[in-house]
């Protein structure tokens, strides 16, 4: 990034209310294939543990990814939908970002939170002192309801195993929940996010940090500080987790 291009980086969330930017003392995680020995099958022996665990992570991520992508349980948006939306980012990931469905941009570009949200959702992760690729970014449903209607209960029934699995598979030490379907189908409760925004809940063991979606702070500017201070506690969370 050149210096006008921080500095107008720097502008851009001053502007989104955040004033401090936060360099945490981590190094990025690399996904790594696992090698191949001479007759073509991935060679474990000599490798450190956590290397295989990671091979592992990786090619059981791979095995889900294939079954979501050929999923068809809810019929109405198998047919409407353009592409389905996995999931982005590293899955070795000391967080996960959970929102609730595809949008129209994500729809297309197969990916998820690309659209304003996304490139929002972009700046606060940024802010936090992440890059984009370092933290793991998904949806409850993968496929978007038509015209972005909220997911219908069964819906969120049909997908929830592939969030708890991708959610088994990456271990983060924090989730954030974005948004009421996300507070409700993570923790599968009635309570709505007014009332558990800035609080830490819990998902089979993981704590759950319940926030604003930022398609609402889109709507409602002045929310945005409120997300702030929820990012301030997440971090401070991963700071005091065990390596
Ligand atoms: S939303 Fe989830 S459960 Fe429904 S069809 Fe898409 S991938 Fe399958």
């Amino acid at each position: 990034m050149s210096q006008s291009d921080a500095l107008l980086f720097l502008k851009a969330l001053k502007e989104d209310g955040m004033e401090h930017l936060y360099i945490p003392d981590k190094s990025v995680q690399t996904v790594a294939l696992p090698e191949k020995n001479k007759s073509g099958k991935a060679n474990v022996a000599n490798k450190p543990e956590t290397s295989i665990e990671k091979d592992s992570v990786r090619t059981e991520m791979l095995k889900l990814h294939k079954q979501v992508m050929s999923c068809t349980q809810c019929p109405i948006l198998v047919k409407n939908c353009t592409k389905v939306v996995f999931g982005s980012g590293n899955i070795h990931a000391k967080i996960v970002f959970v929102g609730e469905a595809p949008g129209a941009d994500e729809d297309i570009q197969g990916l998820p939170f690309v659209g304003r949200a996304g490139q929002l959702l972009t700046k606060i992760i940024e802010a936090m002192g992440f890059k984009r690729d370092e933290v793991f970014i998904c949806n409850v449903l993968k496929c978007r309801p038509p015209n972005n209607r909220p997911p219908a209960p069964d819906e969120v029934v049909n997908c929830r195993p592939y969030l708890k699995r991708q959610l088994e598979l990456i271990k983060p030490k924090v989730v954030v929940a974005l948004g009421n379907h996300a507070v409700h189908a993570l923790l599968q409760t009635e309570q709505g996010i007014s009332s558990l925004r800035g609080t830490f809940q819990e998902y089979e063991g993981i704590p759950v940090m319940c926030t604003y979606h930022p398609a609402y702070l889109l709507r409602s500017p002045g929310e945005k500080r409120k997300v702030w201070d929820d990012m301030k506690k997440v971090m401070k969370r991963l700071e005091e987790a065990p390596e």
